[in-house]
């Protein structure tokens, strides 16, 4: 029998430099580059994963100079987005403050799906070890207290584990909508 498509809108969140271009570029290319330049985009991907064929569009974000409050996310993405990528660098103290700030925010609004809001959590820069400042025992305990995924990558180094971000999210948000 015909299968229907799944559409997946993802929107990678953080602060500035944390890798959120990086991920997105390796996700849909395999490919690390090294410089991406300050671009906001939506790119479509069409995947077939588990036998299944998954599109997804995803929404490389650029943190909005014009809020307040850091880590402020806009009422369009909230709306428009089924699940959230929230990107912090380990070597960055201030860029998971902001990812904490933004799972808050998420978390307060109504979810779009009748689960909690699919989120997965990224420590990006794994391989700069020597310049870590956030441990990784602080992302598995934001993850935990907030219902979220959680998984320490390198973008540039390792492209499993940018498949497994993206892979998991969109177990989350089937899981999410099977709850309706
Ligand atoms: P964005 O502002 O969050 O989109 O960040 P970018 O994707 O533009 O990356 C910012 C900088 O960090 C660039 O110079 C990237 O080459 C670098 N970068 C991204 N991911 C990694 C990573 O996993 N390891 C290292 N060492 N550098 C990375
Ligand atoms: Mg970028």
């Amino acid at each position: 029998g015909s299968q229907q498509k799944v559409e997946a809108n993802v929107l990678l969140l953080g602060a500035e430099n944390v890798g959120k271009s990086a991920l997105t570029v390796r996700f849909l290319t395999r490919r690390f580059i090294g410089e991406y330049g300050n671009i906001e985009s939506i790119y479509s991907h069409s995947d077939r994963i588990d036998g299944r064929d998954i599109n997804f569009n995803i929404w490389d974000s650029l943190h909005p100079q014009n809020c307040e409050v850091d880590g402020c996310i806009s009422e369009k993405q909230l709306q428009w987005a089924d699940g959230f990528i929230l990107v912090y660098s380990i070597c960055d103290r201030a860029s998971f403050n902001v990812v904490r700030r933004q799972v808050q925010r998420i978390r307060q609004c109504k979810s779009k799906v009748s689960g909690s809001t699919p989120i997965v959590i990224v420590g990006n820069k794994r391989d700069l070890k020597h310049r870590r400042t956030v441990s990784s025992e602080e992302g598995t305990l934001l993850a935990l207290s907030s219902d979220c995924e959680f998984f320490e990558i390198s973008a540039a180094e390792n492209y499993h584990g940018v498949l497994l971000v993206f892979h998991e999210l969109l177990d989350l948000i089937r899981e999410a909508r099977a709850l309706k």
